[in-house]
């Protein structure tokens, strides 16, 4: 592990991801919103594997709004938005222990609710042969807790969208 800027991986891993997928499909199309904490400083993590973690919650962002948009819904705009937050831990013992938080939401049509508990298993995946490979979640659920000690959330609303969120222990020595 080392100290990262996390705000400069995800903005990175959210400019890839967009202008890979337009070179690939000039109709696809999306807005694109930051809104990182400016006091983030530098996060005890594995770039890579925390990068791999981000850009697949991104391209599954961007996989749920193009799926919207495709079905031709009136006015509806296609958004991907990442937030960085840091919370102070309040109460815990030595009282100064905090946490950040990473979140990636999206603007789609959300996730089921039978199908939501199934989403972290390996393998699983609602998406044609060939576009998916249901690892991108799975994988992504064990660099953030095995390898981070973190945990990684879903909040999802039918039709409304989904966030999930990476929430990692921000101490010098995890
Ligand atoms: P894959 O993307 O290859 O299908 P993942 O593990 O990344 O595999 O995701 C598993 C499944 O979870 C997806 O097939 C999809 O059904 C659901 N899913 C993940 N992210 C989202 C999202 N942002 N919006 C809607 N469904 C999602
Ligand atoms: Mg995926």
């Amino acid at each position: 592990k080392e100290p990262t800027d996390i705000n400069v991986l995800a903005d990175e891993y959210l400019r890839l991801a967009y202008h890979g997928l337009r070179a690939k499909d000039k109709s696809f199309n999306a807005e694109l919103i930051t809104d990182f904490d400016e006091n983030m400083g530098k996060v005890n993590i594995v770039p890579q594997d925390m990068g791999r973690v981000i850009l697949n919650l991104i391209t599954n962002a961007f996989y749920a709004v193009n799926e919207k948009a495709n079905s031709d819904i009136e006015g509806y705009k296609p958004t991907v938005k990442i937030t960085s937050k840091r919370t102070p831990h309040l109460g815990g013992v030595g009282g100064g222990s905090q946490s950040v938080q990473i979140s990636i939401s999206d603007n789609g049509n959300g996730i089921p609710k039978e199908i939501v508990e199934k989403i972290f298993q390996p393998f699983f995946t609602t998406k044609p042969t060939g576009q998916g490979t249901g690892l991108g979640l799975s994988m992504s659920y064990d660099i953030v807790t095995k390898g981070h000690g973190g945990k990684l959330i879903v909040e999802t609303s039918e039709n409304k969208g989904t966030t999930f969120i990476i929430e990692l222990p921000n101490s010098t020595d995890n």
